[in-house]
């Protein structure tokens, strides 16, 4: 079975993050797509985010309707940090080992993945995927891989990079633009526009 696990902070969901996980079903031929809200980010423990509760709920509200997409509380049930590699190795004991597990996830937070807990075992868990906007400087990617994984095999056959255009929509600039009183209605599912306005969200700094 493949499937893609989609990893990200999800503050809130938008349509970019959308359109990537059905462009990787499509593209890698994934049976299904399961969304992982990160619970307590090791490299963000000073920055500021909303609760847990509010991010799960607005990636449930996003994924109505779509039988080959859910969200998962994984990160959140389990204690201390959210390293990406204890959850993929949580993945594969739920599914089995002949799972063939895909993380996907944005090309600049896999620029960073040799500072994350053991990136050669990451990438013998699984293959990522790297969502970039089009245009996006691929050498820099290469240049940021681990040079073999754990079994010894050649990271860079096991990272893809995949363009979604619809990814100059970004959470930083709808947390702005709703601060601002700018228009994000449709930058969102609706039903995460009405959490947002309905709960008052992102309106302080
Ligand atoms: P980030 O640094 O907030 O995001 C970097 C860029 O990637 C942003 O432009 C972001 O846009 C985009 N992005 C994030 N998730 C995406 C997704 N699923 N699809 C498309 N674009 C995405 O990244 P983050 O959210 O904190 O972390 C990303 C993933 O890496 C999480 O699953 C996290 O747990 C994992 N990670 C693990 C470790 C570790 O194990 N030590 C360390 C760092 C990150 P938006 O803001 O619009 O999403």
């Amino acid at each position: 079975m493949k499937i893609g696990v989609m990893g990200g902070t999800f503050d809130p969901i938008h349509n970019g993050h959308l359109v990537t996980s059905e462009e990787a079903r499509y593209q890698f031929e994934l049976e299904k797509v399961i969304f992982i809200p990160s619970a307590r980010p090791p490299h963000k423990r000073e920055v500021r985010r909303s609760p847990f509760e509010d991010r799960y709920r607005m990636v449930e509200l996003a994924l109505e309707g779509n039988p080959f997409l859910s969200v998962s509380m994984l990160e959140m049930e389990r204690e201390g940090l959210s390293y990406t590699i204890d959850t993929l190795r949580e993945l594969h004991r739920i599914h089995g080992r002949d799972a063939e597990l895909f993380f996907i996830t944005g090309a600049d937070a896999i620029l960073e993945i040799l500072t994350w807990k053991d990136p050669a075992e990451i990438f013998a868990e699984s293959q990522l995927i790297a969502a970039t906007r089009p245009g996006y400087p691929l050498e820099r990617l290469k240049e940021a891989l681990p040079e073999y994984n754990s079994h010894g095999e050649p990271s860079t056959g096991r990272v893809h990079a995949m363009e979604i255009p619809s990814l100059s929509i970004s959470s930083t600039d709808i947390r702005e633009r709703v601060r601002e009183g700018k228009p994000f209605r449709y930058l969102v599912p609706e039903p995460v526009w009405a959490y947002i306005v309905e709960n008052s969200f992102y309106l302080e700094r």
